[in-house]
């Protein structure tokens, strides 16, 4: 038997051979990657044993927690009767068929169909091709740009990064023509001096107006927003901020998309983000917690209006091997059987969103907190030198990392955007584990 390798070989191998993610590989390879071997429920535990409170779900996506067999053997099974298929050229299969189904139930009324992704990515990407689509059938393909936000995270490919508004991605040569940034509705770093939150937030919505009258409606296709900023910052918008974007949207003639990678699958205390927030979406974006994260699965649902165009184009020459894998459509039903059975929306709304609030709004007393805002199971905490002043930290992002470093090193995974620190825990965890959330991250 071969004797498993140690935290050093492991480390050594990864450093030799891994490019990661969103990192600086060579800085990593000198400090050594944490190696995760195991979880369960909301616990990690790496090589060495440590355990480790995982605050954001992985990458907010573990919403049912860690160590489902449910989903676990329902993936097995699966694989055993049909590990791959494709839903390309008139065939179909049944976990796709089940998938769809359930789907549309749970999602709001207007949504009937889905058009299946293996990522929020690629997902995001579906989008752009559903977007144009519909305006060339409709005769109008002058219609092509797409309006985001500054600080919107839509994803890693070259069309998801280009709809995204992180600057230190555009900044590495991503950017194409067709997408359009407006403000993010981020009260506690963009306010004007003596602006209410109502304010800030009909101000920050009516920059979708003047950018379209700007532009000119006729060339605006659609525009895409995370109902919660996550990977932003975790940004909550003014109450008034949602309705002006809902009336804007109404009155003009443009698509509204919602990107519910993270917010989807009872984040904010709904099944989705825009039911928290009373908007009416055109396309609905899905990944992350659709599957739990368990397998990679995404989703684009359509909403019934332009569904009926497209079945007007023929053919629509997009779609992934993977749209609708078997195995990740089989962890997609067992998940969300586990999310409607153990009534965990419900949870959120109604226990664990409002006794993690009420806790986590008093680390806003701390004299380095400037916010500590929190709706559903996601939160953040604006880390600051002047909480009066809202001033912010002379070297964006240092004293963000260094306190995300500091708390992994306590055992609890928070994540740092600029000097933000978020998190984001899986949905079922309890309350004494939100306790142990919040005096870990108090340390
Ligand atoms: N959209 C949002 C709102 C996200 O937060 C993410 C990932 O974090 C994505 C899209 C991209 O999803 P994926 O990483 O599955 O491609």
């Amino acid at each position: 038997m071969t004797q498993p390798r140690t935290t050093a070989e492991l480390r050594a191998l990864d450093a030799a051979h891994h490019l990661h993610p969103f990192s600086d590989t060579k800085a990593l390879n000198d400090e050594g990657s944490r190696v995760i071997v195991k979880a369960e429920g909301v616990w990690l535990t790496d090589s060495e044993g440590n355990r480790i409170l995982d605050g954001m779900s992985g990458l907010w996506c573990v919403n049912v927690g860690y160590g489902r067999e449910e989903i676990a053997d329902a993936v097995a099974a699966q694989l055993r009767e049909l590990p791959y298929y494709n839903t390309f050229f008139k065939t179909t299969h049944v976990p796709a068929i089940e998938l769809s189904a359930k789907l549309a139930e749970l999602t709001p009324p207007q949504f009937n169909r889905v058009f299946f992704t293996g990522s929020g990515s690629e997902s995001n990407d579906t989008v752009i091709r559903l977007v144009r689509r519909y305006w060339d059938i409709k005769e109008q393909p002058e219609k092509k740009v797409i309006i985001s936000r500054r600080n919107a995270y839509h994803g890693s490919t070259v069309g998801a990064a280009n709809l995204g508004g992180m600057a230190p991605m555009h900044a590495q040569n991503v950017a194409l023509p067709g997408v359009v940034h407006i403000a993010q509705p981020y009260f506690w770093g963009e306010a004007r001096q003596g602006e209410t939150p109502e304010e800030f937030g009909l101000r920050t919505a009516r920059a979708l107006e003047t950018t379209i009258d700007a532009l000119g409606e006729d060339r605006i296709a659609a525009f895409i927003a995370e109902p919660i900023q996550g990977a932003g910052g975790v940004i909550i918008p003014p109450a008034t901020y949602w309705p002006e974007i809902a009336r804007i949207c109404r009155e003009r003639d443009i698509l509204f998309i919602s990107d519910e990678v993270i917010c989807g699958f009872g984040r904010t205390g709904k099944w989705f983000g825009c039911e928290t927030f009373g908007t009416q979406p055109d396309l609905l974006v899905m990944a992350k917690g659709i599957t739990s994260g368990y397998l990679p699965l995404g989703g684009v649902m359509v909403a019934d209006r332009v569904v009926d165009v497209l079945l007007e184009g023929g053919d629509f020459n997009h779609g992934y091997t993977y749209s609708g894998h078997p195995a990740a459509c089989a962890a997609a039903l067992a998940n969300l059987a586990i999310m409607q059975r153990e009534k965990i929306v419900d949870y959120v709304a109604d226990d664990a969103g409002p006794y993690l609030k009420a806790q986590w709004s008093k680390l806003a007393e701390h004299p380095l907190v400037g916010e500590a805002p929190m709706l559903g199971m996601v939160g953040a905490l604006e880390l600051t030198p002047d909480k009066i002043g809202r001033t912010k930290f002379p070297d964006v992002g240092k004293v963000g990392t260094l306190a995300r470093d500091f708390s992994f090193r306590n055992g609890l995974v928070m994540r740092a955007t600029r000097d933000r620190l978020i998190i984001a825990p899986p949905l079922v965890i309890s309350h004494g584990e939100m306790d142990e959330l919040v005096a870990r991250a108090k340390k």
